[in-house]
């Protein structure tokens, strides 16, 4: 049976095999669209009927398009005629895209998604904003609270929301909304259900033609947010990185600087928090790269959680400015995949074990290399492998 959520997104408990109707708006004409298999009508509305196999493909599909989907529901409820569409069966082949997961969704949760939008976002508060770079470290990383008791923005561990910074852009119209993980579990930081926290690290560059230093517009508008301030909020969205329901999984982490936010959310739950319905029994083990060791974001905790918990956390950091590698070069997370390389092939080789990768762009390059030669011990193609993982959503990245 299909589970649609109080918002109508659909999670994927049990609904093979069921047919879905996507309401979709803004539809350009083009490359992308002309696959769809229907005419885009200039204004209104279009209603797509997608198997279940391909809504995945489909919302990517869409989006690139340049849809926004505002609903999604079961095939069978009544429609105009003339304005529905459909996806034929056929286009359902197999394929890397088509592998990706839906959600990882839990059977029991249901996940939250787009319960704010650009339009209407929610306005909360900020709550607290504070440095976690200590000193000698490079750059400047906050980490912000913000009160949602006024409205209806719930979310899990996993997802991001959207931060719409105020003012304008050099065309004068409205700045877009910037995604950041969410750091905190779904009940927050004052565990009441009514924050949400974020792990943000400012934006800094140099100019390549001027020279000049230039900042990011919404990190800069965050860090130096004043307790007190307002903030438009949008989302939560994002399924790719759920935790698993299964408390004897084995939860992999790589991060890298501000990718460690997701995974305070589910080190959080796992262990900090106490939840009647979730004991987390099985094994998670963290890679943190970052370049000093003042850059070790949430450090106290972490190893905190660690001396608390031995045998089912392990912690390891790549700090690539004071550590070495076996080469003599910079310590970076990928050095410590391949010195544990053989490990951590035995581990993925378990159905119920997942890996996530969150952080910097390019992070996943070096992780490749680590697990290509622990799999070509085994005369096992990584690449080939990981596409399995993929496919049975247990390899889950996020990276920015
Ligand atoms: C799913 C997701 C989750 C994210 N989570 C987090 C998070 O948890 N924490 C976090 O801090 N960020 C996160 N980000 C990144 C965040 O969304 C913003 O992209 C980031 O904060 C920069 O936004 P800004 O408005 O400050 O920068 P902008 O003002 O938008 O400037 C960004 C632009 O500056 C230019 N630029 C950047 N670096 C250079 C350079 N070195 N040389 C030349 N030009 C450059 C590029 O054109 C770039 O597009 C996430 C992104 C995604 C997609």
């Amino acid at each position: 049976m299909y589970r649609p959520s109080g918002n109508g997104v659909v999670t994927k408990t049990g609904a093979n095999g069921r047919v879905f109707i996507f309401e979709v708006e803004g539809l350009r004409q083009g490359e992308n669209t002309d696959k769809l298999n229907f005419p885009i009508r200039r204004s209104g509305v279009v209603y797509v009927t997608v198997p279940y196999e391909r809504m995945n493909q489909e919302m990517r599909r869409i989006a690139r398009s340049g849809g926004k989907i505002v609903s999604i529901r079961p095939a069978g409820e009544p429609l105009p005629e003339t304005s529905v569409a459909t996806v034929s069966q056929h286009q359902s082949q197999p394929s890397e895209e088509n592998s990706q997961p839906i959600t990882e969704a839990k059977a029991k949760t249901e996940i939250p998604v787009n319960t704010y939008r650009p339009n209407n976002p929610y306005i909360g508060k900020c709550i607290e904003n504070y440095e976690l770079v200590g000193e000698g470290g490079s750059g400047t990383v906050r980490h912000l609270t913000f009160d949602l008791s006024g409205g209806d923005l719930r979310y899990v561990e996993g997802q991001s929301i959207g931060i719409i910074p105020p003012g304008t852009d050099k065309k004068g119209k409205s700045h877009k909304l910037r995604l950041y993980s969410i750091a905190s579990t779904r009940h927050g930081d004052k565990l009441d259900d009514k924050t949400v926290s974020l792990c943000v690290r400012q934006l800094e560059y140099k100019h390549p033609e001027t020279g000049e230093t230039v900042y990011g517009v919404c990190s800069t508008h965050l860090c130096n947010l004043e307790v007190g301030a307002d903030v438009a909020i949008t989302g939560p969205v994002g399924k790719e990185m759920l935790l698993p329901d299964d408390e004897e999984a084995t939860v992999v982490m790589m991060a890298t600087g501000t990718g460690i936010a997701p995974f305070r959310a589910f080190l959080w739950r796992m262990f900090k928090e106490q939840h009647e319905d979730y004991k987390f029994k099985g094994l998670a083990w963290l890679f943190f790269g970052i370049p000093y060791t003042a850059n070790i974001l949430y450090k106290e905790e972490l190893e905190q959680l660690q001396r608390e918990f031995p045998d089912n956390f392990r912690l390891t950091y790549a700090i690539s400015r004071e550590q070495q590698n076996p080469e003599g070069g910079k310590m970076y997370i990928q050095d410590r995949i391949k010195e544990n390389a053989d490990e951590l092939w035995q581990l993925v080789q378990k159905d119920n074990t997942h890996t996530y990768i969150c952080g910097l762009k390019g992070m996943e390059g070096g992780i490749d290399e680590g697990m290509t030669s622990a799999a070509g011990k085994f005369d096992v193609n990584w690449n080939d492998y990981q596409k399995t993982l993929k496919k049975a959503h247990r390899w889950h990245v996020e990276t920015y």
